[in-house]
């Protein structure tokens, strides 16, 4: 057993600028380590597994380099439309938002739903409604604005498609995730997204949906996502690793390299995620070139890429 322990990704796909020698990837894994430290500082601290995790994505969505928050991606109409998720392993209580515009920190939205209502869900204008009547900071487009996104926006513009992220430097990633066990053994999953670059007609991804790219349950494991979100979707990705170890009696790393090696990768479905039980074992498998990622425990503490 090795609690408390923290993991979190930055998203995951391809990389097009040279990993070894980029200034851009020193900010990346700066921006990571940030992350892990605060977050790892509150179980140590002695908070829980859910405070954590929502700490750790508000740093994420904080910093520009990531496609969560400060820096999400462009929709088809040129603007942001964030999705974020959070669950708690304990209560299998969970709180979700999608759709929200303008709302500085979509995860902490979600976790005042978790924490302050029998919701689970809520979507679009009456959301955002819900984020202003509870006081959330609200921040205008110039402040989620970034040339790169711009840019990868203005290359898919027009056209149907719709991308994890683009192509150019900084490559495919960005959505946010954490997931956690605190120091009594109870495990927590947060994630945050803008989504897919040029997404349109309210299109939502599996990170704001539990049991696809967000899922908790202390029987199991917690798990955050990334990748194209309809495939996670489909493959209700996050609920079946944990449904592997509760009624296969898989162990966290058979289950998570099951679902994303074999399931994922049979329908095509491009991504990875992050897992950790209740022991503090930590999984990150995906099947794309690199995913940004991280964990800490007591004794060990790393940040990759590739
Ligand atoms: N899974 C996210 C979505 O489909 C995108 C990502 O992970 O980069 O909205």
């Amino acid at each position: 057993m090795n609690i408390p322990a923290i993991a979190i990704h930055g998203g995951s796909g391809t990389i097009t600028f040279n990993p070894e020698d980029s200034e851009l990837k020193k900010q990346y894994l700066n921006a990571l380590n940030n992350a892990l430290a605060e977050g790892f500082g509150m179980l140590t601290k002695g908070y829980s597994a859910r405070e954590s995790v929502c700490k750790a994505v508000t740093i994420l969505e904080d910093c520009d380099l990531f496609n969560a928050g400060k820096g999400s991606v462009f929709t088809a109409k040129g603007r942001h439309e964030m999705d974020a998720a959070i669950m708690d392993g304990s209560t299998l209580k969970a709180g979700a938002v999608a759709g929200l515009r303008g709302v500085k920190n979509p995860v902490l939205v979600a976790y005042d739903l978790l924490l302050h209502t029998p919701l689970v869900m809520i979507a679009g204008e009456q959301a955002i409604e819900y984020a202003r009547q509870k006081d959330f900071k609200f921040e205008s487009d110039s402040y989620f604005y970034t040339q790169l996104r711009h840019d990868q926006w203005q290359q898919l513009k027009g056209n149907s498609e719709m991308k994890l992220d683009h192509s150019g430097e900084g490559a495919k990633f960005g959505t946010v995730g954490a997931v956690a066990v605190d120091a009594d053994g109870n495990v927590a999953a947060a994630t945050s997204t803008g989504g897919m670059t040029n997404k349109t007609w309210g299109r939502v991804g599996d990170s704001p949906l539990i049991g696809a790219g967000t899922y908790a349950n202390n029987k199991t494991c917690a798990i955050s996502c990334t990748g194209h979100g309809e495939y996670f979707i489909r493959g209700v990705v996050a609920y079946d690793v944990s449904c592997l170890m509760e009624y296969a009696g898989m162990s966290l790393k058979q289950a998570t390299d099951m679902v994303i090696h074999q399931k994922l990768q049979k329908m095509e479905g491009e991504g990875g995620l992050i897992a950790v039980d209740p022991l503090g074992n930590i999984s990150m498998p995906f099947n794309t070139e690199g995913m940004y990622r991280g964990m800490k425990n007591k004794t060990d503490s790393f940040t990759q890429i590739l």
